[in-house]
């Protein structure tokens, strides 16, 4: 299946610098039939030691937003824009999401999602508009290519700045119908 055979050539990945830190590459995880996917920004610490992505403390927010918009964890598809943790937790440089990009590009072509979700501004400029303002355009969808992208604030950000705790189930709770009639 082509999601598996994309996660074996991201554990073999040696395309950027972050391979030479990496405990663990983070391919992704979720159904092949989800039609809903959450892409991030890159793996944590949590992620990097057990190769699985949103496992530490943002990924159990992430579960209990899910819950919020009507939605279970493994009803839907989780990645990041880069599958090697940036040292230091930093923000993925452009030339790691460049070499990264076809991975992700072929996971949506193998998935064909009706919903992409994504989680902060890296991914949401990676994805959706390069000059993308998370604080003024989150929550708001818009398709293209026949796919409907939804940024969002990511939930590690959430965590860190508790204002954005309510903005994120907010638009979590508003998003729910809709996501859950996909
Ligand atoms: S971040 Fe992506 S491109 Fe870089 S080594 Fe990991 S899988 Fe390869």
């Amino acid at each position: 299946m082509e999601l598996e055979a994309i996660a074996a050539e991201v554990r073999a990945c040696e395309k950027c610098g972050l391979c030479k830190t990496r405990t663990h590459a983070v391919p992704g995880e979720g159904p092949a039939d989800a039609s809903i996917m959450f892409v991030g920004e890159g793996p944590g610490q949590k992620e990097d030691e057990q190769g699985r992505p949103f496992v530490g403390p943002a990924g159990s927010l992430l579960s209990q937003l899910l819950l919020k918009a009507g939605l279970r964890r493994p009803e839907v598809y989780i990645t990041n824009i880069v599958k090697c943790r940036p040292p230091g937790n930093r923000e993925p440089l452009p030339e790691e999401v460049a070499a990264c990009r076809d991975f992700l590009t072929r996971q949506i072509a193998a998935l064909q999602p009706k919903v992409i979700c994504t989680l902060g501004r890296p991914a949401s400029q990676t994805l959706i508009d390069p000059t993308l303002s998370i604080s003024r355009e989150h929550g708001v969808a818009r398709t293209i290519g026949g796919i409907t992208y939804v940024p969002l604030y990511h939930p590690a950000a959430a965590l860190h700045q508790q204002p954005l705790q309510p903005v994120l189930v907010e638009d979590m709770r508003r998003l729910g119908p809709f996501l859950k009639g996909r």
